[in-house]
This record gives C-alpha cells, structure tokens and sequence, in this order.
C-alpha cells in the first residue's frame, strides 16, 4: 500500500486537517457537517475572494465545537466523491471543479504545511499492520480514526500475534471472517461499549514514539490507553481488559481455523 492516506477509492483519512478535533464527532454530526460543505462548495466560484468567504462562512456557522483550540478543524474538509466514501482537502488540485489549480495556500495552515506533513503512523506502522487496517476497516471515520494512532494498531496486532506466536500474513486478510473480527477489535475505537453514550472520537495522529513492544500486560495497557484518549475517559482500569481479551480470542479462533484448513 502506498498511500495511507487514501489506500483505496472506499475510504481516506482527513484527521491531520482537524476532522476528529469536535465534540461531536459521532457518524450522524460529522457526516451532515461534511455533506453541507461539500454541497455548498460545488457552487462556490474558485477565485480567493470567494473561497475566503466560504471560509469564514463555514468557521462562523457554529457548526463544530472544537475540543483542543490549538488543533485547527479546516474549513475546507469535504466529501470527495458523490458516494460519501471518500474524506479529504477540497483545495487539493485533483479535486473536482478545481482544473488542477492548488488552493491550500488559503487555509489556516498553508500550501507548503498540507502539502508537506506526514502523521506518524506513515513511518512508525509496519506494512503489515497498514495493510490489516486498510483491509479490515471499512469506513472514513473509522478509517482515519485507526490508521493515525499507532501504539493502538501496533498493540492490537501484538496481542494477537504474542498469542499465535508468529507474524501475521497477507494471506489472512483473504478470509472474510479473519477480516471481519479484526475490523470489530479496531473499530473498538468507536465501538467501546463503555463509550457508546460518548460523542467525543479524538484522533492520535499527532502522537509518536508512544509504542513499546513489550508485555501482553503492556500492550492491552497501550490499548486501554489508547481508548481512553479516544473517548477522554480513563478507561485503563483491570475491569475493561476482559473485553478486549474476548475479541482478541475471537480472532485468533478464526486465524487458526484458517491456518488449520491450510
Ligand atoms: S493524519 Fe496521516 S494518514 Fe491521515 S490524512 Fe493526515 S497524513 Fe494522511
Ligand atoms: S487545506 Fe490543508 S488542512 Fe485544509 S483540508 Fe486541505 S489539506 Fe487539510
């Protein structure tokens, strides 16, 4: 996989543009916010006048509360496609009414920032666990939630593979149970059930460094930790380690039904 960003034409991640900084970042409030942008920018001229007004129209509808004011949430953030698949810049020149033209230098951050940040998670994750991700999560919001925060990934895909005792293959992802209880662990960071009545999904794109490859005790720390960022509630109590312990079980049952039937 070569982009993270965009691994395919049915998801992308959009969290280093702010995405993720609201209060309300449930499926139901990020979706209409992006829905109206998009449909409200298709019809926006694109010369900078107009562009800045759409701007600070958007910044003064209200709309999203933001958690962490040092984190800008962009403006420009859109639907790319008309299915609502794909997230991302409707600056970036590919975009569509844009004929090629590079309209980031309007945001808050700047051309040459958008253009040049790389989230951790591009150098930190192994190809392998980037692969897992792409293949086993399904959904923008949910895509962009996982991809970025690396000490989750790595320590869900190190429980497993402490308990299986070897590296997970490629060729697991071609079996649609193996995929199906792996996407139910990841997306953990937006189906903890602890979490449920919790609008708040923050992103750990701007965290590094934070994995350590240790302890089956450590790693469901990291994944505790991990949550409890995600949601803002500490969740790193021993009480909550038996749920995660369950779902990893469940995938490594399937793993070794597909290595069994091998
Ligand atoms: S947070 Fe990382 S993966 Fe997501 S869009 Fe930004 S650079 Fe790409
Ligand atoms: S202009 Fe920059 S920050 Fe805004 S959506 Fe595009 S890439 Fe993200």
């Amino acid at each position: 996989m070569k982009n993270i960003c965009r691994p395919d034409n049915l998801k992308s991640c959009a969290a280093c543009c702010g995405l993720y900084n609201v209060a309300d970042a449930s499926e139901s409030s990020l979706g209409a916010e992006l829905r109206k942008r998009s449909f409200l920018f298709r019809n926006v001229p694109r010369n900078v006048n107009d562009l800045v007004n759409f701007k600070q129209f958007i910044a003064c509808s209200g709309s999203v509360k933001i958690i962490d004011p040092d984190i800008h949430v962009c403006e420009f953030i859109g639907f790319l496609d008309q299915e609502e698949r794909v997230v991302g810049c409707m600056l970036h020149p590919d975009s569509t009414g844009n004929n090629g033209i590079d309209f980031r230098g309007l945001c808050h951050y700047g051309s040459m920032a958008c253009k040049s940040f790389y989230c951790p998670a591009w150098m930190e994750l192994p190809l392998r666990i980037k692969s897992i991700v792409a293949a086993s999560v399904s959904d923008w919001r949910n895509y962009g939630l996982v991809i970025t925060d690396v000490s989750f990934c790595q320590s869900i895909v190190g429980l497993i593979e402490g308990r299986i005792s070897q590296v997970l293959s490629h060729e697991i992802l071609n079996d649609q149970k193996v995929v199906q209880t792996l996407g139910d662990l990841l997306m953990l960071k937006d189906t903890w059930p602890f979490g449920s009545s919790l609008r708040q999904r923050r992103s750990a794109y701007y965290l590094k460094n934070q994995f350590k490859a240790c302890s089956e005790d450590d790693l469901l720390r990291n994944v505790l930790s991990s949550l409890s960022f995600t949601y803002g509630v500490d969740f790193t109590g021993r009480e909550f380690r038996d749920l995660i312990m369950a779902k990893i079980d469940e995938s490594v049952d399937a793993i070794r039904l597909v290595a069994g039937s091998n």
